[in-house]
């Protein structure tokens, strides 16, 4: 994709997929079964699009083509570089933009938003380019930086930097947009301590024990830093707010699929739901940059209420779609890259 045809007025939406190394217990599963490969996902960045819709349909092989492929060597600043950091600059002129990983559980969606402290995920390098930025700035203008994080989880928000947070809900607000009723906001003045916050905050985020996956994550985590800018000039003080939306969603497996009753599968119905609405809203958004107005049905789900200005026909949209390369996780693979190609 050219990045200088993402102008502030259309909705702009890049699709990345990243798929990550073997973890270490999946390489020793490797040693033991020694003619297997155990690798089912290839990145080949030479084939052009053309030559695969031709093949398509004469191998055993899956084909897809996104605006970025990045493999298991690719660091977090990889994926930012490529992708995320010009949507960074347009948040501080007053722009809005949301990054979103999606996958299934265990495909890397909270090590590429958060990371670790040797390869800090999308979450963190964005704040450090915020205030890059604002230290960079020639211009008068007083900037303040806010962050908020909160976490959707069978269709209830609950605050993520608040120990025991109760139910919160959504409002319009007619200055602010969409706002979460006493959602604590806190201001931030450097990158510094974001990483231990969201560590702390994702401590808190509900994960249930599904037989899928020992440590499934059932809810979306949403971080929202909010970059005002006042503009100070003779004849008026104008105050810009650029919002950037930072989500790990829930793991994009089926309920049908994790064989639990009662509870658990409503959970999984409840985040079906939600990420069945972010589909509808991104491909409605894309009929509605291609064709004039659409509805955006963003009312479908608290997500996409919750995300709805920086999902709109002025902000910037980056998915990531995180893939495993391991055999056994073949159909997950195959479903977040349907889905991630229809997102297109
Ligand atoms: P998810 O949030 O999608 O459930 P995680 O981010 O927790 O998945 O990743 C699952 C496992 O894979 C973790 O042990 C994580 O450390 C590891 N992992 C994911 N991505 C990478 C990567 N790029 N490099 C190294 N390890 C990774
Ligand atoms: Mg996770």
């Amino acid at each position: 994709i050219d990045n200088s045809l993402c102008s502030s007025t259309v909705f702009c939406l890049q699709v990345a997929v990243k798929c990550r190394p073997l973890t270490g217990k999946e390489r020793g599963r490797n040693i033991v079964r020694i003619n297997d490969s155990k690798e089912v996902v290839v990145l080949d960045p030479d084939l052009s699009k053309d030559y695969l819709d031709r093949i398509q349909n004469r191998t055993k092989e899956k084909n897809y083509c996104f605006d970025h492929a990045f493999g298991p060597d690719c660091t977090n600043l990889d994926v930012y570089g490529k992708c995320i950091s010009s949507v960074i600059s347009g948040v501080v002129q007053g722009l809005n933009a949301t990054v979103f990983a999606y996958g299934s559980t265990g495909s890397g969606k909270t090590y590429s938003m958060v990371g670790m402290k040797s390869d800090p995920g999308l979450m963190v390098l964005s704040l450090h380019t915020i205030f890059d930025l604002i230290k960079k700035d020639k211009s008068s203008d007083q900037f303040e930086v806010t962050c908020s994080y909160l976490e959707v989880y069978n269709e209830v928000i609950y605050d993520l930097l608040e120990k025991s947070s109760g139910h919160l809900e959504l409002r319009e607000d007619p200055e602010n947009g969409m706002v979460v009723a006493g959602l604590r906001c806190i201001k931030v003045h450097s990158a510094d301590k974001i990483l231990e916050l969201l560590n702390l905050g994702n401590s808190r985020r509900k994960t249930e024990s599904t037989e899928v996956n020992a440590t499934s994550s059932r809810s979306h985590a949403v971080l929202e830093i909010t970059v005002k800018r006042k503009q100070k000039n003779k004849y008026r003080n104008q105050v810009m707010r650029g919002k950037l939306a930072l989500v790990d969603l829930a793991g994009s497996e089926r309920a049908s699929e994790t064989n639990s009753g009662g509870q658990k599968l409503r959970d999984g119905a409840n985040i079906n739901r939600s990420l069945l609405a972010l589909a509808n809203c991104i491909n409605a958004l894309g009929k509605q940059q291609k064709k004039g107005l659409a509805y955006v049905p963003y009312r479908n789900s608290k997500l996409t209420r919750i995300l709805k200005d920086g999902l709109s026909g002025n902000s910037q949209t980056v998915m990531v779609a995180t893939v495993s390369p391991v055999d056994s996780q073949y159909h997950h693979t195959v479903n977040t890259l349907k889905y991630a190609d229809r997102a297109k």
